[in-house]
């Protein structure tokens, strides 16, 4: 508390010395709006020491403005409270803006640092915004009067969301119950990182050990070679250490001829957690299911799950429940399908031994060889990082008129970041996109889009789109798996899903929507990726110009479905596993190994397969996605399903394009999300394109 009331103080101090003109202080950027072509972060003036300053000017700045808010004479009105509330931060908007998007993508010691300090004063400074019990008096004495306020649905929208923000972080509760929410907060907050840190330890003390070169047969040649490596660092020269990093792990899985290997690998992965040991995890999952129930009932709901679907598309557990099954029952008996054909290859192999789990991917790999014969090498020289991104941005235009200009004015963040200028068919300016496709030291991995400013009435959002893809080596440039292209035109359908963002305000704008409805946007735009007629537009080969022949594509095309069963079949027992845990009314005879065994046993799962993450490792739940697993399931329905209208009526149909971009792309979280997608689609989600799309049906 000192902290912060120093900080601030000390940021005071420096508006004054800014305000005061002396040519000798430098101002910070951060304090107004940037000085740049189209207001984009002023990234050639900011400085590491300008962040703290302008932090806590931000938080300062916030709370004036809150201040404001509830000692206003007035009534409250959606215009003084509401409106006021969704842009009281325009300072801390603009600094946090830049610092996050940073610590992910371009971070160092120092930035890592000031992350870690700021961490509990921006957890405070959130808490006191929603636990402000005169602010909460005023957002309830709004939501109270919402039917007589003549307001917009987009109005409406923001006021019940902000009205069920306070809500859910217990601004209704009386002090006693408070203090009580407040207490499990912290302890969840403990021991869900206690479990995630048990994870990495398990990770790390991990060594499968192989002595005897004759074992490493079928391992590839790169994994060997970093295997013998790793065995120096551990002192063991001379024999080869794999570690449980999944980058050694499926390698393993899929290649490893020697079966007890396999097994070894499997099974230390799949009993992370599980060791009874200091690093189990059974115990801490307990308590955290105990508590999470504890602060749904404060809540008033009957179940964990039910406080968070309410937040959600879904809205009951009930519903995501009913989807699971509904493709559970497809994608069961497909995989069952796909175990006898793996069983007729294992039958050469070892004659009367039964498929397990860990010859599931070795034996996967040796039937997607004999079927396919797809090298993906031969496909690389037709998509090279440019020919994909470009095939973006085409497909965006077909689809919306839109076009994408380099912006070499525009200052960037660090080297290979690049800078467009996202324009409309009229001309006018729908944003700032920056791509930052390559890895460096400092960007975490993985790929995501984010915002480095919302869009709201008046202001055009600033979007960036992150990845790690296989950079340029030596003269060639850079040329990607398949993978990596759908993950090109996912994130970019996150990045239209802002840019295209018609709101007015940045409460409800952009990608702020539910969890299961975010992955629409950007599974949708993978369907463009691989079709057939796209390749054709941007898959050239690098060397000679030449489009992408059909016989590459009828290969690509062929693969369709392949051991589909085996990857929904483990998705949706996890989800399921997920939900029926966080259903759970009452926990006092939880016994968190027999619970996972009854629901797997009760849905019917083959030994074969585990659920994609077993309870005593499924970070997911620890944050994000607790109650939220189904979210993928539920999106993929959405995006097949919206995908269906495209297939019927062309995929560059004009007027399917243009009711995706006017009901879904520019709405932001401006209506209810099953609203916006019955105005796209006409009805409600259907499960069978979702089925027939990815091969189970
Ligand atoms: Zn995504």
């Amino acid at each position: 508390m000192n902290k912060l009331l120093n900080m601030t103080l000390l940021a005071t101090a420096l508006v004054i010395s800014m305000s005061s003109c002396s040519p000798k202080v430098e101002k910070n950027p951060f304090m107004e709006a940037f000085n740049t072509p189209e207001g984009a972060p002023a990234f050639d003036q900011i400085k590491f020491k300008d962040y703290e300053p302008a932090f806590k000017a931000g938080i300062e700045e916030q709370n004036r403005n809150i201040d404001s808010i509830t000692s206003n004479t007035a009534n409250p009105t959606f215009e003084n409270t509401i409106a006021a509330l969704d842009d009281s931060s325009p300072i801390l908007s603009r600094v946090a803006g830049v610092f996050y998007n940073l610590t992910g993508s371009d971070t160092n010691e120092e930035m890592t640092a000031l992350e870690a300090t700021l961490a509990p004063v921006m957890a405070e400074h959130g808490d006191n915004i929603r636990l402000n019990e005169k602010l909460y008096i005023r957002v309830a004495a709004v939501y109270s009067q919402r039917n007589e306020l003549e307001l917009t649905s987009e109005q409406m929208r923001l006021l019940e969301d902000t009205f069920k923000s306070f809500v859910r972080s217990g601004a209704a509760l009386n002090e006693a119950d408070k203090t009580q929410l407040r207490k499990i907060h912290s302890q969840l907050a403990t021991l869900t990182t206690t479990f995630s840190n048990n994870l990495l330890k398990e990770v790390n003390r991990f060594q499968l050990i192989v002595k005897d070169s004759a074992r490493l047969s079928g391992i590839p040649a790169w994994l060997v070679e970093a295997a013998a490596t790793e065995a120096v660092k551990d002192s063991l020269p001379g024999a080869w250490v794999f570690t449980l990093q999944t980058s050694n792990r499926i390698p393993i899985l899929q290649y490893a001829d020697d079966r007890a290997i396999r097994q070894e690998m499997y099974e230390a992965y799949t009993t992370k957690g599980n060791h009874n040991d200091e690093l189990d995890n059974k115990k801490i999952l307990h308590d955290i299911i105990c508590l999470r129930l504890e602060k749904a009932k404060l809540l008033g709901f009957n179940s964990y799950a039910d406080y968070v679907l309410d937040d959600n598309m879904a809205k009951t557990p009930e519903a995501a429940m009913n989807l699971l099954t509904q493709v559970w029952d497809y994608a069961l008996p497909k995989a069952k399908e796909e175990c006898k054909a793996l069983q007729v290859l294992m039958d050469r192999d070892y004659k009367g031994q039964e498929i397990a789990a860990w010859d599931w991917w070795y034996y996967t790999e040796k039937l997607r060889a004999e079927k396919y014969a797809l090298n993906e090498d031969d496909l690389k020289p037709y998509l090279t990082l440019d020919n994909v991104r470009d095939g973006a941005f085409m497909c965006a235009h077909e689809l919306y008129g839109i076009n994408i200009e380099p912006a070499m004015d525009i200052p960037v963040y660090t080297d290979g970041v690049d800078a467009y200028r996202v324009k409309d068919a009229d001309g006018s300016l729908l944003g700032v996109f920056y791509t930052d496709y390559f890895p460096r030291a400092g960007k975490r991995g993985g790929a995501w889009m984010n915002n480095f400013r919302d869009q709201k009435k008046g202001v055009r959002p600033i979007i960036v789109n992150v990845c790690s893809m296989t950079p340029a080596v030596g003269d060639k440039p850079s040329m990607l798996s398949i993978d990596e292209v759908e993950t090109i035109f996912h994130e970019f359908g996150h990045a239209l899903h802002g840019l295209l963002s018609q709101c007015d305000y940045a409460g409800t704008s952009g990608t702020s929507v539910a969890r299961d409805f975010v992955e629409l946007p950007s599974q949708i735009n993978e369907h463009w990726a691989l079709n057939p007629t796209v390749l054709k537009m941007y898959a050239k080969n690098y060397m000679t110009g030449e489009v992408i022949p059909d016989s590459l594509i009828a290969k690509i095309e062929s693969t369709h479905g392949f051991n589909q069963g085996f990857n929904v079949t483990e998705l949706i027992a996890a989800s399921i596993l997920d939900m029926k845990l966080h259903m759970l009314t009452d926990t006092s005879n939880l016994d968190i190994e027999a619970f996972e065994k009854e629901t797997m046993n009760g849905i019917g799962l083959i030994s074969a397969i585990a659920p994609r993450y077993r309870l005593t490792y499924f970070n997911h739940i620890m944050g994000g996605y607790d109650a939220g697993y189904y979210a993928y399931t539920w999106a993929k329905v959405l995006d097949c399903d919206a995908f269906a209208s495209f297939e019927k009526n062309g995929i560059f149909d004009q007027a399917t394009a243009t009711s995706f971009r006017k009901n879904i792309l520019e709405k932001g979280n401006s209506e209810d999300q099953m609203t916006l997608f019955k105005r796209f689609k006409g009805s409600e989600p259907d499960v069978e394109p979702m089925l027939r799309m990815t091969g189970l049906k």
